[in-house]
């Protein structure tokens, strides 16, 4: 019997041949698995690239100046950062390492915005010296720092980030919006911030920021913060940052984007200055969906009650299962959908962690050593927080557009596992 339901899950414009075998952006991922190994990410090119512009229509058709800042931590290769800028977003960074990736992706550096907690030194000097557009205040330490980094002469246009006061309905560890949050200043601080920069000679405050956390498939918790940094004044600029779900499994159900700019807009509306430019930063509903990894079965075996299908990847590529427990759904390549009839198995990855479970509970039919398993939905926080963690060589990315593939990174080489132990010589 087969279910279509999965394939509504791979990235928009999948099909499936009358062979049974997955084809994404009119690639065979069995022709992409032999062409690049396994495990691979696969993205389809085409789906990110209307998102984007889904986005950018959603908001700007209800409010004509926003910006939408992808945010770059959701997957932060060139490749991705280079599509995100030719398609006029701005490019919201979390650090050092993603202002690097985003200059030599050839994005605008005054089209970032720097996020971080705990910015160093060396982060603000990168930040100001390639005059990075916005710097998200996060502390008090940040204004310090940057008032010894701007050159007197300049100014650094800055916008202060606020606890909205937000309980978010979803996992702890991508909750930001409450108090107690380790990203952001409470109302009260955040006047005393603002107040601030506005004395400084070096600083500018353009506006307020928030973010209230990530995989909200609610958008009235997400527009939930928009009052609280509404009640902190009139400015230029309102980032309500990102968080939008993406739909991993056949449960959930996420607002459509048109939905949630229609939601976070109708509250905007009479809070903020006709005027004022909004931001918003989607991460994880802007690439989760136009991505799916690979993996090969390596064995099949029978523990107790429990059928085991371990595959060639697990933790190191995918750590959000371990993380916050994301669940996910698969599909063997050539015989998609005929799951349904299938025994419920447990995926489990190749790493030294019973926590290493990619699906608990799926149906697959007679997987065997040798099958092809696809995993919908990687595209967002799965490249970004790959792992050499048993020696796992990083995977690689594979943009697929009309039937052709490109290499955008390459799986590590053994070489590579080498490159930074300076020691190996040694021996
Ligand atoms: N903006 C900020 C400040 C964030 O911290 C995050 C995620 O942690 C995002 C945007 C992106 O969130 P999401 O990927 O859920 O859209």
């Amino acid at each position: 019997m087969r279910d279509p339901a999965v394939l509504d899950l791979f990235p928009p414009g999948s099909s499936v041949g009358a062979d049974g075998t997955l084809s994404v952006a009119g690639c065979c991922l069995d022709d992409l698995a032999e062409q690049f190994g396994t495990p691979v990410m696969v993205v389809a090119e085409d789906a990110v690239r209307a998102r984007a512009r889904e986005y950018l229509a959603a908001f700007r058709g209800r409010w004509p100046h926003t910006e939408v800042a992808f945010a770059s931590k959701a997957f932060p290769c060139t490749a991705i950062q280079r599509l995100m800028s030719q398609e006029g977003l701005l490019l919201d960074v979390a650090g050092g390492g993603e202002i690097v990736t985003a200059l030599a992706a050839g994005a605008d550096p005054a089209r970032m915005l720097l996020h971080g907690n705990a910015k160093t030194d060396e982060e603000l000097e990168l930040a100001v010296g390639n005059g990075i557009g916005l710097v998200v205040v996060d502390n008090f330490d940040d204004i310090d720092r940057l008032e010894r980094i701007v050159e007197p002469g300049r100014r650094q246009a800055c916008l202060v980030r606020v606890i909205p006061g937000v309980q978010a309905a979803t996992h702890a560890a991508v909750a930001t919006g409450h108090a107690g949050s380790k990203f952001g200043l409470l109302p009260a601080d955040a006047e005393a911030a603002i107040a601030r920069i506005r004395r400084s000679r070096v600083l500018r405050c353009d506006g307020v920021h928030t973010h209230v956390g990530s995989q909200l498939l609610d958008a009235d918790q997400l527009a939930a913060a928009v009052a609280p940094i509404a009640e902190l004044g009139a400015f230029d600029v309102y980032d309500f940052g990102g968080g939008l779900g993406a739909r991993y499994t056949y449960a959930d159900h996420p607002p459509t984007v048109d939905a949630y700019a229609q939601t976070m807009i109708d509250r905007a509306r009479g809070l903020i200055p006709a005027g004022a430019r909004i931001i918003v930063e989607p991460g994880r509903s802007m690439t989760a969906a136009a991505g799916c990894t690979v993996y090969r079965v390596t064995t099949v075996k029978q523990s107790g009650v429990v059928t085991h299908v371990a595959v060639d990847g697990g933790m190191g590529d995918n750590l959000e299962v371990s993380l916050y427990g994301q669940r996910f759904e698969a599909a063997l390549v050539n015989r998609v959908g005929s799951g349904a009839g299938g025994e419920t198995v447990r995926v489990v990855g190749r790493h030294c962690e019973s926590g290493d479970t990619l699906i608990d509970g799926v149906a697959l039919a007679d997987p065997a050593v040798g099958d092809l398993l696809a995993v919908p939905v990687t595209g967002a926080y799965c490249y970004t927080m790959a792992n050499q963690y048993n020696g796992a060589r990083r995977i690689p990315v594979v943009f697929a557009a009309d039937g052709r593939a490109r290499l955008v990174v390459r799986r590590d080489t053994w070489a590579d596992l080498l490159a930074r132990d300076v020691a190996a010589e040694d021996g």
